[in-house]
């Protein structure tokens, strides 16, 4: 433990401030926080971890049971060009390529005040983390991972997916809770914002305690990383324009930091940009249904033998595409965003898995096993089974079946190994789904909560997935620009609210 944790260790305990848990730490909260921080997860605890070491009397409420948030379930994968990794291995690499490469990807989607922030701080983020400890994955930063490649190694996660950003996170959280700057409160909800009129002075918060009545905390500043609305079934629909079907989440992300931030006087930005993910298979039919399994969808590891059919039994994209946002955004013109892998009996047969997760017998097991994976005599009988229109599908079926015989497809796939004609007929539904929100609250290069006039909330932030994804990616998703900003985001926030906060 360094000095000035010492020294702000023994401050700590004259305050008697520091605790794990609510239940009576709380002396004396008519004078307010420096910093109140909603949310302990991926923005917050950096967030509270700076602050802190600035000196700054922290406090950091969580809904949750234990601090994290999302990160218990994230990938973790993070971007970062001009990292001290890249430079020990001689990548040549800067914020202005990262910009670049996510403007490209994105297809200048982006915001780019937000996205250039971002740029500019996640290498120090990156660094801090390796500083600490983190155990990347060998091989790594790599050009990509499940989205369109980036130009320079700048990706990389750790061998533990997000718990291996979680553990440097709770790590350093910790010194500073025992140092005494920083109160954590869990099991506790903010329910609202302390405010006389909305784009007024924000004062505090009001939270609330499992089962208890909220009480008021009075903030100089304060912060909203309580992350996204995906679990958040109508307001989901609402900005997004569509169901959410599956259940991939953080139970916590409901929304709060929207519609607080809303009230307050802020809006919401960036729904136009919606987009699914590409490659999942739902575990039932129940609305929302955890998830199966993922497909292999990449020509890199398993160029498609099958083809891939909407309700109408129309193809809708390449199949081979190289370009993981190519099928992303053909899916989503598609109803329902979902779409069926149709196969035969001689590709069922000769193909690899279709899965890297489930072997070649285990997918041939789950026929009629799992409800999403469908087998029948015919391909009339798999339209009854599946709901995909018959005439649609024997259409489709015999112009591709052509092609492969010819060479020559209409979408312009090349890899066409076998017909799809032999008895029995399959199909596995698979659709879109969503790992992170799309809209987000609006803030300005300070990160400061603004009003549809731009006018900065006064003492209002919010970082993380309450930006929303196209603040970060635009219409697309773009390796690792949700964990790294987040961190990014937290961190800087942290390093610089105090001056205001006093000031
Ligand atoms: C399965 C999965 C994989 C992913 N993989 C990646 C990836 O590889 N790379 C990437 O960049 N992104 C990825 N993401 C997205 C990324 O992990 C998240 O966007 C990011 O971690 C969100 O950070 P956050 O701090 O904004 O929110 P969170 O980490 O979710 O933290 C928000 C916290 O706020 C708390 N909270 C909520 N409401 C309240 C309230 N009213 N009062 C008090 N507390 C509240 C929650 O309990 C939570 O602890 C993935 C997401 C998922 C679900």
């Amino acid at each position: 433990m360094d000095h000035a944790c010492s020294k702000r260790r023994f401050l700590g305990q004259i305050a008697a401030l520091a605790g794990m848990t609510a239940a009576g730490s709380i002396a004396n909260d008519t004078h307010p926080w420096d910093v109140i921080v909603v949310g302990a997860g991926t923005a917050g605890m950096p967030l509270a971890i700076f602050a802190s070491r600035r000196g700054a009397r922290v406090l950091l409420i969580d809904a949750a049971s234990r601090i994290g948030g999302t990160l218990w379930l994230s990938s973790g994968q993070m971007s970062a060009a001009g990292t001290r990794l890249q430079q020990s291995l001689g990548i040549e690499d800067s914020p202005q390529e990262h910009y670049d490469d996510v403007m490209r990807i994105s297809r200048g989607t982006a915001n780019p005040e937000i996205l250039r922030l971002a740029v500019q701080n996640a290498a120090r983020a990156a660094d801090w983390l390796m500083d600490h400890g983190f155990e990347i994955r060998p091989g790594h930063p790599v050009l990509s991972g499940g989205h369109d490649p980036y130009s320079k190694r700048r990706y990389f996660w750790g061998m533990r997916g997000g718990l291996s950003v979680l553990d440097i996170l709770e790590r350093q959280l910790q010194q500073e809770i025992e140092c005494g700057n920083v109160t954590l409160l869990l099991d506790t909800e903010v329910t609202a914002l302390m405010q006389h009129r909305p784009g007024g002075e924000v004062t505090g918060v009001f939270a609330a305690p499992a089962g208890g009545h909220p009480r008021a905390y009075a903030g100089r500043s304060v912060v909203l990383t309580c992350g996204g609305y995906i679990s958040n079934a109508a307001m989901f629909e609402q900005l997004e324009g569509v169901r959410d079907y599956g259940n991939t989440v953080n139970a916590f992300s409901r929304g709060a930091g929207i519609s607080m931030g809303v009230a307050a006087g802020g809006y919401v930005r960036g729904q136009e940009c919606h987009q699914p993910l590409f490659n999942a298979v739902l575990a039932s039919d129940t609305v929302p249904s955890p998830l199966l399994l993922h497909l292999l969808t990449d020509p890199v590891y398993r160029p498609a033998w099958e083809i891939w059919v909407n309700i109408r039994g129309e193809r809708f994209v390449a199949e081979d595409t190289p370009s993981f946002d190519d099928k992303e955004k053909a899916l989503a013109r598609q109803p329902e965003e979902r779409c069926w892998v149709i196969l035969d009996d001689a590709i069922l047969q000769a193909a690899p898995s279709l899965s890297r997760e489930w072997s070649k017998s285990d997918i041939i097991a789950a026929f009629g096993v799992y409800p999403l994976f469908y087998k029948a005599a015919t391909l009339e009988d798999l339209c009854a089974l599946t709901g995909i229109d018959a005439p649609g599908l024997r259409a489709t079926v015999s112009a591709y079946n052509q092609a492969q015989a010819g060479g020559m497809d209409v979408l312009g796939r090349t890899h066409m190994p076998l017909p799809i004609a032999r008895p029995p007929f399959y199909a596995v539904r698979m659709q879109g789904y969503y790992l992170l929100d799309t809209a987000g609250l609006a803030v300005d290069s300070r990160l400061r909560v603004i009003t549809r006039s731009a006018h900065p909330i006064p003492n209002l932030y919010a970082a993380g997935e309450l930006l929303g994804m196209a603040a970060l990616q635009g219409k697309s998703y773009c390796g690792g620009m949700s964990v790294t900003p987040a961190l990014a985001f937290g961190r800087l926030l942290g390093e610089t609210l105090l001056p205001i906060a006093r000031g």
